[in-house]
Parts: C-alpha cells; sequence; structure tokens
C-alpha cells in the first residue's frame, strides 16, 4: 500500500459526502469500503459488525466475494478479524495466513491475500466491529496508515450505534443494542425497573468530520489551554470542597493534562480530518478500551483519570448542554462511576427506581443512603457507565447484586413479576402493622428499627414499630464534608426525638475507626483497622469529641428519657469511664441551669467477645445491653465481616454463636438487666425465631425487615422454640449448626420465616 493519493483528510471528506446521500444504509456501506480501499490503495476493504449473538458478520466488502456479504459469520473469538474484537487492537501482518489465528473462508476468495490490516470499530470503548483492508503483495503498513484507519473506524462506528445498519441483517441487533446481563455486589435491596439516567451524561459529539481542519486544530489548542489552566487553579486553590475531588485526584489529572503521547495522539487525529471534539473522543474510545481490559486496579484508576480528563475537555468543546440538570423522567435508574451520597439526595426521590455504581462497597456512603431510602442499588458492575445508553431499559436487583442492561421480553417479564409478589407482600405486611408483636402464647416482643439518619424515621409510622433500638449517629458524621458543629449535632437529634415522641430512642455514641472512615479526619495506617483505633476507644483517647457529642445528646433530649450506649467496649473498666463522662456533662449543663433528660440510661454494645467471660459485671455495671452482632460473630469467629471470601465459613445458628446469645441472656436476665440485639441478625425471621427461642425479648432491625419478623412472631409458640433450642443444644457436637432442625420446626408449626 503506497502513500495514499489524498490522505486521510481527502477520505474523511468523501466520507461525509457518502454519509449525507440519500441511499440505502447498505448502498451507503458499500460507498464507504469502495472509497476507503481506493484511499488507501488496498485490494480488500471489509466491514464486520459484531451481532447480539455473539457473531461477527461481513456487513461489506470491495474486493472480497460480494456474494458472501451477510452470510460470512464467525464467532466472535475466532479469525484475526475474532481477535482483533476481542483486545480491541489494531493488528497488522505482511503474511495474514502464517499468523495461527487465521481461518479459511472459501466463499470469499481471500486465499489470494497476504498482507492485513485491521481495526476494531469502537465506540466508548465497547467494539462493535472490525474494519479491515488487504493487499495482494507482502508489504508492511506503516504507523500512519494504522492511524487513518482508525479514523474511519470511528466514523463507522457511529454509524452502526445510531441503529442504522439493523435493518440489514434480520434476526440480529448490532452489539451496542444487545442486552447484557452482569453481577456486582448487592448494595441496598429491592428490585427497580426503569431506563438508564446518566449521573454524568455521556457528550454526544455529532459532527464527526472537520470542514476546516486549520480551525479544528485551534479549537483543540484552545480548549486544552482552558482545562489545563482550571485545574491548575483548582490545584492552586487546594480546596476540595464544592469539586468533590481530592488533590491527590487532581494533581493526577495534572500531569495527564500534559502528557505528550496523549496530546499528539489528539493532534494527530485532527490534522488527519476529524473535528476537535471527535479528535478527543477518538482518542478516549482507545483509552476506555484500554480501561475495560486492565484488571490491575491502580492501572485502571489511572485510565479513569484520563477519562474524566477526555470529558473535560469534551466539555469544554461543545459546552455544558445537559450537565447539571437533576430533574428526572419518570421510572429513572442512575447509572455512575461513582457517587456521593449528597448528589444522590440531591435527585427527585419520587422518579428514582435503582442506583447503578462502578465502584462502591456494601459499606460505602453511599450504600448506606440508598439503604435508608429505599432505593435499589447494586455496586462494582465493571465500566456500567460504557454498558449503558441514556435512555435504555435497565433492570436493577438489589437482592443479588445484578442488572440487566436492554432486557429481553422474559427476562422483564420475570422480574416484573418478582416486583408484583414483593409489592404484595408487603401490603400483607402492612396490614400487620397495627397488630402488637405477641406470640402465640402471649410474649410480647419489642421490635425496633435500626436508623442514622433524619429520613430513616418515616419508617416509624410505615412499620408501626415501637422505637429506634440503635441510632447510628456515625452517619451524620459519614454523610458531612466537615465535621458537624455541636450545634448540628444537637440540631440532627432534636429532630429525632421530635419525630419518635413519646416512642423510646437508643443513641450510640460515635463508632468511627475501622471501616467507618470520616473523609475529613486525618486516615491512620492501621495494620487491622477493626482491631484499631476505633469507637469507644477514640472517645475514651480524646474525650473532646465524645463530650461535645455526649452535650449535644444531653441537651436535645431536655425533658424526655434517654438512652446511650457505647459502641465496642471490651471491659467493664472502659465504660465505667465513660460512664464518668456523661456524669461530669450533666453536672456541667446543671450548673448552667440547662434541664436534663428525665431520665438517662447508659448501655453496652456487646460485640467484643471479652465482654461474655465478664458478663455479670457488665450486666450490673449497665442499665442496659445491646448485642452488636455484626461485630460479635466478626470477633468471635474470626471472620472479617466484609470480606465475602471468608464470610460463608461460618453460620450465626451453630452452636458456638447460640451460646454465646444465650449466655448473654441468660445473665442479663439475672442480673436484671434489659438485653437487645440490633446486629443484622436479629431482621432475618429464622434467626429471630431463635433468638426468642434463647431468651431476648427485644430486637432491633432495618425498617424493611419488621413486617416478616412481625409475621413470624405471631405465628410462633415461644415456649416451644425455646424447648426445641434446649434440646438440640444439648444433642448437637462439633460447632454443628441448627438451622435445618430450626427450619423444620418453622415448617412443621406453620411460623412464616
Ligand atoms: C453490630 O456490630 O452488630 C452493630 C449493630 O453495629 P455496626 O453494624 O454499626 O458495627
Ligand atoms: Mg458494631
Amino acid at each position: 500500500m503506497p502513500a495514499a493519493p489524498g490522505g486521510p483528510r481527502l477520505l474523511l471528506r468523501r466520507l461525509r459526502e457518502a454519509m449525507a446521500e440519500p441511499v440505502s444504509p447498505q448502498a451507503r456501506l458499500d460507498r464507504i469500503v469502495t472509497l476507503i480501499a481506493a484511499n488507501v490503495i488496498a485490494e480488500v476493504c471489509s466491514v464486520y459488525v459484531l451481532s447480539d449473538d455473539s457473531t461477527l458478520e461481513l456487513f461489506a466488502t470491495e474486493g472480497l466475494n460480494r456474494e458472501a456479504v451477510h452470510l460470512t459469520r464467525m464467532r466472535s473469538d475466532e479469525g484475526l478479524v475474532g481477535l482483533i474484537a476481542k483486545t480491541a487492537e489494531p493488528l497488522s501482518l505482511s503474511d495474514a495466513q502464517s499468523h495461527p489465528s487465521f481461518s479459511y473462508r472459501p466463499e470469499t476468495g481471500e486465499e489470494a491475500y497476504h498482507a492485513f490490516l485491521g481495526v476494531p470499530l469502537l465506540r466508548a470503548g465497547n467494539t462493535l466491529g472490525v474494519l479491515v483492508v488487504q493487499n495482494k503483495t507482502y508489504r508492511v503498513y506503516s504507523e500512519e496508515e494504522i492511524e487513518a484507519l482508525q479514523t474511519t473506524a470511528m466514523v463507522l462506528a457511529e454509524m452502526i450505534a445510531s441503529g442504522e445498519l439493523q435493518a440489514l441483517a434480520p434476526g440480529t441487533g448490532p452489539v451496542a443494542r444487545r442486552a447484557v446481563s452482569q453481577r456486582g455486589v448487592a448494595l441496598a435491596d429491592g428490585i427497580g425497573l426503569g431506563h438508564v439516567v446518566l449521573h454524568e451524561p455521556r457528550i454526544v459529539v455529532k459532527q464527526l468530520i472537520a470542514e476546516n481542519v486549520d480551525r479544528e486544530v485551534e479549537r483543540l489548542e484552545l480548549a486544552i489551554g482552558e482545562v489545563r489552566s482550571a485545574i491548575d487553579d483548582l490545584v492552586e486553590r487546594g480546596d476540595s470542597i464544592g469539586t468533590g475531588e481530592s488533590r491527590e485526584v487532581l494533581e493526577t489529572v495534572r500531569m495527564f493534562a500534559h502528557d505528550k503521547g496523549w496530546l499528539r495522539r489528539m493532534r494527530e487525529a485532527v490534522q488527519s480530518g476529524l473535528t476537535a471534539e471527535a479528535a478527543v473522543e477518538r482518542v478516549q474510545s482507545d483509552n476506555r478500551a484500554r480501561m475495560m481490559r486492565q484488571s490491575d486496579p491502580y492501572l485502571r484508576d489511572r485510565l479513569h483519570d484520563l477519562d474524566d480528563l477526555a470529558n473535560r475537555l469534551l466539555r469544554t468543546l461543545i459546552g455544558h448542554e445537559g450537565n447539571g440538570d437533576r430533574v428526572l423522567p419518570e421510572n429513572a435508574i442512575l447509572v455512575a462511576r461513582s457517587m456521593g451520597p449528597a448528589a444522590l439526595l440531591d435527585y427527585d426521590r419520587t422518579a428514582l427506581r435503582g442506583v447503578v455504581l462502578e465502584e462502591g462497597g456494601p459499606t460505602s456512603h453511599i450504600a448506606i443512603v440508598a439503604r435508608a431510602l429505599g432505593i435499589p442499588a447494586v455496586g462494582e458492575i465493571t465500566n456500567a457507565t460504557a454498558l449503558c445508553d441514556a435512555g435504555d431499559a435497565i433492570i436493577v436487583d438489589g437482592a443479588t447484586g445484578e442488572i440487566q442492561v436492554r432486557p429481553g421480553p422474559e427476562i422483564e417479564a420475570a422480574y416484573g413479576e418478582m416486583v408484583r409478589v414483593r409489592a404484595k407482600r408487603q401490603e400483607q405486611y402492612r396490614a400487620l402493622r397495627d397488630l402488637p408483636a405477641v406470640t402465640r402464647d402471649g410474649v410480647a416482643i419489642g421490635l425496633q428499627l435500626n436508623a442514622g439518619l433524619l429520613i430513616d424515621l418515616t419508617h416509624l409510622a410505615e412499620t408501626g414499630a415501637d422505637g429506634i433500638g440503635l441510632f447510628r449517629t456515625e452517619l451524620q458524621f459519614m454523610v458531612a464534608q466537615r465535621m458537624p458543629s455541636a450545634a448540628e449535632q444537637q440540631t440532627l437529634y432534636e429532630a429525632v426525638f421530635a419525630a419518635t415522641g413519646d416512642l423510646p430512642v437508643t443513641v450510640r455514641t460515635l463508632d468511627i475507626g475501622g471501616d467507618k472512615i470520616l473523609p475529613y479526619m486525618p486516615a491512620l495506617e492501621e495494620e487491622n483497622p477493626a482491631l484499631g483505633w476505633r469507637a469507644i476507644r477514640i472517645g475514651l483517647d480524646r474525650p473532646a469529641l465524645l463530650r461535645v457529642q455526649l452535650r449535644a445528646l444531653l441537651r436535645a433530649a431536655a425533658g424526655r428519657p434517654l438512652k446511650i450506649m457505647f459502641p465496642m467496649v471490651a471491659t467493664v473498666d472502659e465504660f465505667t469511664r465513660a460512664k464518668a463522662i456523661v456524669e461530669r456533662e450533666k453536672a456541667h449543663l446543671r450548673r448552667h441551669g440547662h434541664p436534663l433528660p428525665s431520665d438517662c440510661r447508659l448501655g453496652v454494645m456487646v460485640e467484643v467477645p471479652s465482654l461474655l467471660f465478664q458478663i455479670d459485671e457488665i450486666a450490673r455495671a449497665a442499665d442496659f445491653l445491646s448485642v452488636g452482632s455484626n461485630d460479635l460473630m466478626q470477633f468471635l469467629f474470626a471472620v472479617d465481616r466484609e470480606n465475602r471470601r471468608v464470610a460463608n465459613r461460618f453460620d450465626t445458628l451453630s452452636v458456638p454463636a447460640l451460646r454465646a446469645f444465650r449466655l448473654i441472656a441468660e445473665r442479663a436476665a439475672a442480673a436484671g438487666c434489659p438485653a437487645t440485639v440490633c446486629g443484622e441478625i436479629g431482621g432475618k425471621p429464622l434467626e429471630a425465631m431463635a433468638l426468642i427461642g434463647l431468651g431476648f425479648r427485644h430486637l432491633s432491625m432495618s425498617p424493611a425487615a419488621i413486617g416478616p419478623v412481625k409475621a413470624m412472631v405471631l405465628g410462633l409458640d415461644a415456649s416451644a422454640i425455646a424447648a426445641l433450642i434446649d434440646a438440640e443444644m444439648a444433642r448437637a457436637g462439633d460447632g454443628e449448626t441448627l438451622r435445618p432442625a430450626l427450619t423444620a420446626f418453622a415448617k412443621a408449626h406453620g411460623v412464616p420465616i
């Protein structure tokens, strides 16, 4: 292939004319391959399109046998074309037939050609097909020729993505519109059906081919200059508030903004005849393709930074239209790379049906907020933002962590049915709302809510819960941009007490550290954060923080009863010291004439196993105990509660776990100290049934669990379950789980679990 007569600019101009001609899609595609072949002096030019059945179909050719068009199909992992689709990289060979991946298709008449150059048709990093040129001679294609073909490929990719070619291959849709199912991690339960709304709308480049290359070069340089100085400003101001970006990220972005290789590639793309924005997109698309295939998380993050930079450039070139519009269409499913809790709260909740994130683990702040809002959410969906287009149909399954993009009718119907079943069940639970939670043999069970944000309190009336059994105060700190002031803390607690009225509220003091990080507090490098400087340990070592919180609480609860409990207490002495701080604060308020709570009770979370061996002493010292089973089980079995690899290694219904729960229930009762369970275990009907059998009479749980647990309580005979557990625990050994025996009991006695 000697130097092209007109070069890529001329080709792009011709392509623009071809795109504008009022002809059929097939005629247009045929014209395009002819133009490409003529321009690059190749004997063959062919386009293969990836279809939704994962085959690559020959859509047009100049030079090969035209009869083979729409007949020749290859698996997406077959032949050289398949290899290009898989790697999303260009492939240039002087002797194609000697390549191990070469696959001979007699119908095409391909055997006469030796030199081969193929490039992927990429859009937003997704491979939509492959463009190939071939020559009879054994020749080596130059870097410029490869670049030029990639630029041309971009125009074809847009044509495929527009759906224009769909009619050419009945029965298969081009891959851009293919149904995709992907699994990440479940963040917030529930099923949402709706349409994609991109949190940061992708910028659509409409004008691909330049009318005036010099003008486009100028536009690109201006935009690069503008973006660079905007980033310099941000770095120099050194404040991250309002942008949400940390300094470190900005520094990296700044480095990329000066990256010579990146700038050169964009400049070359403009020189070849693309508009400035198309040049940015062309380089961005290659980058995205690399990002999708990158498994090293550090490198993937860097490619993400580069992607952000390209978006900034595009926004500068095209303007900001379409951005910042928080009004949602009906049944919106938000798709984002990542999102802060504040951004989620900005959206109209009545239209929001789900959230899909590329990042975000189950303990991320956004997950906590989504759960509080009752919005199904899924995280860790690789490349979610590139996978879907705005308006695509999508289903979020917050129970399994799956998403279905552009689902087929059967999938949609199956999920629709699931939603109806769930709604019906909710209806049944609502009917139980005003019934007292009393077992069949007359034992009253207190069912309370776990909460942490003001929005959680709306669930009190909805569920008919008896109060708040655990108010996690750290959530206010975690969603804030900076440390909440004493006044802000007091305002929140006042609002909580106002919303709960006469119902009891148990407030837990700050439980930070471990996995609960405050963005504005310097992060500590700890080998084992779960066993590190956290919760009450910080409170006792830095009493100022604890004192401010206690004072805010005592003032907010003036004239009403208040229950305060301390997290992660490991010794009786720690509780005694915490109690002394409360007494000091009470004395201080009294001295200054502030009214105090009418009754102030101080409790301890039982979540460190050492308390099991001081259970009598702690039950005598505390006004109440609350079992934090999430942490208690983590420490009892030495199993990291966030590590999915070990999460299923033990059962909370196994004999050792049940012995720990029984010990707490029995000794607390003997000391006349009320004991509650507030970990996740209390919200699962089967587990809650076991806890009642062990002697617990108060459980605190997430709002969605109240209905199912109440239904279980109403169908249960407390003395029968106690007898079963006694017998089974006496019989079972070897750390055996009672789950099968408990399940069989529920079934035999008609207890809904
Ligand atoms: C627990 O550990 O069970 C608990 C309720 O506290 P958290 O989940 O907030 O650690
Ligand atoms: Mg805990």
